[in-house]
């Protein structure tokens, strides 16, 4: 559920083409898809397996591996074999792991054209995945810019991300290849914004939002949806990917939370917990942590309130569909504003599974 608002948050998407990412549109009037990457060594089948399936239980669309070596490359037969999500393919130095990748079957390709090599490089994998009717994105990096864009890069480092995007995918156009996505990232969030901005104004492939090598949770959390929830409520972005040097579960949860907090996705049942103070008489972190776990399975349109004391526990509980306010001794057990029950502390864990298996 969005936010009560009185306007808009976002203004319609652009229309962008559309891409079809192994049965998952996106672009077009497709909804903004949320996307991640493994931390795995690829060629570790049982790790890769692992996190591919605790991403896509977290609700990935589509998930990106690296197929940086021999290793990788043999073990993704395998890991596509599973069908749990989509995997797009990571691309740096070795067009011949692109190769080698759409012959395993990879729902989409990701090229770093900073890194690929020669114009021809990027035409051989172009008629390669024309073949398999598999898209590309042009991933842009300011970290791995090709050397000839350092000048612009000094003047306007937006404009050179920018630049690159356009060339590479005139090299594809040249080719006939239309199947395209791009991204345009920095670790810099003002300067995506600008550079997303400005190829939106230009072009209708559809946009990859990223904030590169983002940081550690929180830092890593808040620089991406400073820059994404600009762009998305400009209308611009058709996936995101929030990076974070943590496990990669954090980055769909994260999405999920901003794509929703913008109306713009389904995303979970809205847990309000209290910030605590001196007249807290609960853990409120640890038991706002097993709610939320619990309420994962619930229409996202539920609302649970989860307050340290009793002070503000009627007010919030109003509007919520279930309210918790802790006392001393006892919880206050709220269903719509309503004061339902007063329970002892000890009885919280199962009343709480019986409160929110009714809001299903
Ligand atoms: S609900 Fe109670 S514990 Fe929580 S912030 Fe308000 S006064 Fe403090």
């Amino acid at each position: 559920m969005s936010e009560p608002t009185s306007r808009p948050l976002c203004t319609p998407r652009r229309a962008t083409r559309q891409i079809d990412v192994g049965g998952v549109k996106m672009g077009g009037d497709a909804p903004v898809r949320v996307q991640s990457m493994t931390t795995t060594k690829t060629g570790d089948l049982a790790a890769t397996e692992q996190q591919i399936k605790e991403l896509a239980t977290a609700g990935a669309e589509f998930v990106r591996v690296t197929v940086n070596d021999q290793a990788a490359a043999d073990t993704l037969p395998a890991l596509i074999a599973l069908g749990n999500v989509p995997l797009v393919a990571d691309i740096h130095y070795d067009h011949k792991m692109a190769r080698a990748a759409l012959a395993a079957g990879v729902a989409k390709l990701r090229i770093n054209p900073g890194n690929i090599g020669s114009a021809d490089n990027v035409r051989e994998v172009a008629a390669a995945a024309a073949d398999k009717g598999v898209p590309i994105r042009i991933g842009v990096n300011r970290g791995s810019l090709h050397r000839r864009y350092d000048d612009l890069v000094a003047k306007d480092p937006a404009g050179a991300l920018v630049q690159s995007a356009v060339d590479e995918l005139e090299v594809l156009a040249a080719v006939g290849f239309h199947d395209v996505a791009v991204s345009l990232k920095s670790s810099a969030p003002g300067e995506v914004i600008e550079a997303c901005r400005r190829f939106a104004e230009i072009s209708d492939v559809p946009q990859h939002l990223g904030v590169t090598e983002a940081g550690t949770l929180l830092a890593g959390t808040s620089r991406s949806i400073a820059a994404m929830s600009v762009l998305l409520s400009e209308g611009i972005g058709d996936t995101v990917r929030i990076s974070l040097a943590d496990d990669p579960v954090h980055e769909v949860t994260a999405a999920y939370h901003m794509l929703q907090a913008l109306g713009l996705r389904e995303g979970f049942a809205r847990v309000v917990a209290c910030p605590t103070c001196g007249r807290v008489e609960v853990d409120v972190m640890a038991l706002a942590a097993k709610v939320e776990e619990l309420a994962k399975e619930l229409p996202s349109d539920r609302v649970i309130s989860v307050m340290g004391c009793i002070v503000n526990g009627p007010g919030e509980a109003k509007a919520a569909d279930l309210g918790i306010a802790a006392g001393k001794t006892k919880v206050a057990i709220y269903r719509k504003g309503e004061l339902h029950r007063t329970i002892e502390k000890d009885e919280l864990d199962g009343v709480l599974l019986e409160e929110i298996d009714r809001l299903r």
